[in-house]
């Protein structure tokens, strides 16, 4: 009996090769060494891979992926990721990636059970609380599912320039900016949210004022 996963095994097979046909040391190369410039903090939607919706080959892009894209001040697996980024790999950015009609999000937007996972959701009904008044404003609902899925990869992206790794390393020096991006399933691009920090000083001042930015602009559907 066939395995039913013999399909990626072999399509598997068949990217190696055409690879090494174009570039016969390229796996030699980075199975020495990988030095990624960049952590990608995104959502686990199967719709969102890192490298290929920014069209870098394996070993540019260090990832860190769960539901809704969160990044929570306890969460060990996703603080463990920004450490070794930032203090071994020495990534020079760190991305936070929403993407437009996010199902964590619309969970949150609908109050909706789904199970074990509504108690992580919690950290997005978090960012809902906070922006409340400016969510319940919103009509229709894609458009608010549009709003917070942006303002939650802000808010997520706040959470790590408030984590001691990047703490520490722009106390020291070390030459780190973190970013919000949001990317649209509709149409494969990514809109650059506004929000880039390089210090912990400047972390408060660049919130407000890509925040004011982008609500200057009122959402468009995506
Ligand atoms: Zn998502």
């Amino acid at each position: 009996m066939t395995s039913p996963l013999q399909a990626l095994l072999e399509s598997n097979r068949a990217w190696s090769t055409a690879v090494r046909e174009q570039d016969p040391h390229f796996f030699e190369r980075l199975a020495q060494q990988q030095a990624p410039k960049y952590l990608w903090i995104g959502c686990s939607d199967s719709r969102v891979p890192a490298t290929q919706i920014v069209d870098l080959p394996p070993g540019e892009i260090f990832v860190q992926r769960n539901v809704a894209n969160v990044v929570s001040h306890s969460d060990l697996n996703c603080l463990s990721a920004i450490q070794f980024a930032v203090d071994v790999l020495k990534v020079e950015h760190i991305l936070v990636v929403g993407h437009y009609g996010c199902g964590g999000v619309q969970a949150v937007l609908d109050d909706r059970r789904l199970g074990l996972v509504d108690n992580w959701l919690r950290h997005v009904g978090d960012v809902a609380i906070k922006h409340g008044e400016l969510l319940a404003a919103i009509d229709p609902m894609q458009l608010r599912n549009t709003r917070l899925c942006e303002l939650n990869a802000m808010e997520q992206a706040v959470n790590v320039c408030q984590t001691t790794t990047v703490m520490d390393a722009w106390e020291r020096g070390q030459k780190l900016s973190v970013h919000a991006w949001c990317y649209s399933l509709f149409d494969g691009r990514i809109k650059d949210l506004g929000l880039h920090v390089t210090s912990r000083e400047g972390t408060r001042s660049a919130y407000e004022e890509s925040l004011a930015r982008l609500l200057a602009v009122p959402g468009a559907a995506q």
